[in-house]
């Protein structure tokens, strides 16, 4: 028999508050009211509606799988409050985009800005969702094996990210013009490629916890990269007009996904917050 608190809430036999708990009984769940010295018996897991019930939840990381049946109980609370928050925001962020340009390039901008706010959604479900134990479990493979690795792997997934992303249109776009003494080096970024970079930043940070921000010294490292790839493949000189530009527009883009990746993480902990809040009320 083994016996978990899972949180606080009001017991529907004796109307008090106390600790809820579940046991586990030759392999069947049930849950109880704790008051104290008290214990009142509310019923088996897959008869009693838990959601209603509880006020605060604790916990989340020590379920086991044994209690996977809560997960279908949190989803469906978690998911449809606050898929009404996202979709309020995305859509007055598709609106703001399409009303800057009448041509399909706001309209990319308002999908990406939506994927975006979908992924963040999904991140902030994930980590709050009792299961799995384990969470970023391929993610955390690879950590496992050294952060070395994991910073290897970062810089190969935001280059390839910001490769991938780069046929995306945006109203917005971030130009950088340098002059160099015979040519002049010039390049566009749109704020889509910007926003699907600072996204997977954002994700692969997740995984590291307290020491995400070493992710952000990778993001220049992979702009140099690219900056030097595009030069080799076109063949140019590197002369020191190229290498202003060089540094410019790592700067530029660096600060600029930085920031964004920073501005996602914090939607991502708000988000979080309000579906913790949520199953308080
Ligand atoms: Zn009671």
């Amino acid at each position: 028999m083994s016996s978990k608190v899972i949180g606080r809430g009001l017991c529907p036999k004796c109307g008090g508050e106390g600790s809820i708990v579940l046991k586990e009984i030759s392999g069947k769940i049930y849950v109880y009211f704790k008051h104290g010295q008290k214990w009142c018996y509310v019923g088996p897991l897959s008869e009693v509606n838990l959601s209603s019930l509880i006020l605060t939840l604790e916990n989340y990381h020590s379920f086991t799988t044994k209690f996977k049946d809560i997960k279908k109980v949190f989803g469906e609370l978690h998911m449809s409050k606050a898929l009404m928050f996202v979709l309020g925001i995305s859509l007055i962020l598709s609106a703001y985009s399409l009303s800057t340009n009448v041509n399909l390039s706001g309209l990319a901008l308002a999908l990406t800005v939506l994927s975006v706010l979908t992924f963040s959604t999904l991140i902030a479900f994930y980590e709050l969702s009792p299961l799995p134990r384990i969470k970023y479990s391929y993610l955390a493979l690879i950590l496992s094996k050294g952060l070395y690795y994991y910073l290897i792997f970062t810089f190969a997934f935001v280059a390839i990210t910001f490769i991938a992303s780069l046929p995306l249109t945006s109203p917005y776009s971030i130009v950088v013009n340098v002059q160099g003494n015979v040519l002049s080096y010039s390049m566009s970024i749109s704020l889509s490629t910007l926003l699907l970079t600072s996204m997977v930043v954002a994700f692969l940070q997740r995984p590291l916890r307290n020491k995400g921000y070493i992710i952000y010294f990778i993001i220049p490292l992979s702009f140099v990269f690219l900056m030097l790839l595009g030069a080799i493949v076109a063949q140019d000189t590197l002369d020191i007009g190229y290498l202003r530009f060089l540094a410019l527009s790592t700067m530029f883009l660096s600060a600029i996904t930085i920031a964004l990746a920073f501005a996602i993480s914090t939607f991502i902990n708000v988000l979080k917050s309000i579906l913790v809040g949520e199953a308080r009320l």
